[in-house]
């Protein structure tokens, strides 16, 4: 059984204009030359995703989307298909970001019908879950994430998944769980998902995902159960989105 492969993930939400793809040279420059210890995507607007596709070719950065539809064709104005997120160089893409959950009422079975759509197209879905700031106070933190995942992650007809474990209330909020709880909070995640679809999720990635920055990635990326992150806010500047790699790349 393989083990998780490491992954560090910028979603750069509803931010970005063609100008911005320079930031990506830029991380790239901070990097340097690899192999780095870790795979990376960016996750531009759609219209951003040929164009930042064709300027990571030639690398190992992966290119994605923040959202699919579920069928892979047909009469759905304003919606793009896995289909075509792969035809035009996505190799990953987000699916149940909670933002989409509640502004768009995304379900759980619509979660996972993403999540297969994305896999027939040969595209690797980052599934996330998390649980809200009045789930958590209410003690209720582990059986929604649970729950999320048992109904979101299809349990066949799937390639490589990955699970973003994002808090909503640390989203964007400078806020973030205590090591502790993102630790437990991963190792229940795992639970769920060998629940889900068996030993398979042993080679599983579950990144964590809410407020991560370059001063704080590396005690949070070394957290047991942590197989990387997915990162907002900070992945939209070249060289913020490089300090927190390379905070993974310094172990
Ligand atoms: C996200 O968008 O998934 C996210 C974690 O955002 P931020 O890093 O800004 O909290």
């Amino acid at each position: 059984m393989s083990s998780p492969r490491r992954l560090i993930v910028g979603n750069w939400k509803m931010n970005g204009v063609p100008a911005d793809l320079a930031e990506i040279d830029r991380f790239l420059d901070r990097m340097g030359a690899g192999p780095w210890p870790v795979s990376v995507g960016f996750c531009p607007p759609f219209p951003l995703i040929s164009a930042c596709a064709a300027r990571l070719r030639g690398t190992d950065v992966l290119t994605g989307g923040q959202d699919c539809h579920d069928k892979d064709s047909g009469a759905h104005t304003g919606c793009v298909s896995a289909t075509l997120l792969a035809a035009i160089g996505a190799k990953i893409v987000i699916v149940g970001h909670s933002e989409r959950r509640t502004d768009q009422g995304e379900t759980d079975a619509l979660v996972r019908a993403k999540a297969l759509a994305a896999s027939r197209a040969g595209l690797t879905p980052i599934i996330c879950v998390g649980e809200t700031l009045a789930q958590r106070e209410a003690g209720e933190a582990e059986a929604v994430v649970r729950g999320q995942i048992r109904a979101s992650t299809p349990n066949e007809g799937a390639g490589e998944l990955v699970i973003a474990y994002e808090p909503v209330w640390a989203i964007g909020t400078g806020l973030t769980p205590s090591l502790g709880q993102i630790e437990e909070m991963h190792k229940a995640a795992r639970a769920a998902l060998v629940e889900a679809i068996g030993p398979t999720a042993a080679g599983t990635s579950i990144l964590y995902g809410g407020s991560v920055k370059g001063d704080n990635a590396k005690e949070i990326l070394a957290i047991a159960g942590v197989d990387g992150a997915l990162v907002g806010g900070a992945s939209l500047k070249g060289d913020s989105f490089a300090a927190i790699v390379q905070a993974q790349s310094r172990g």
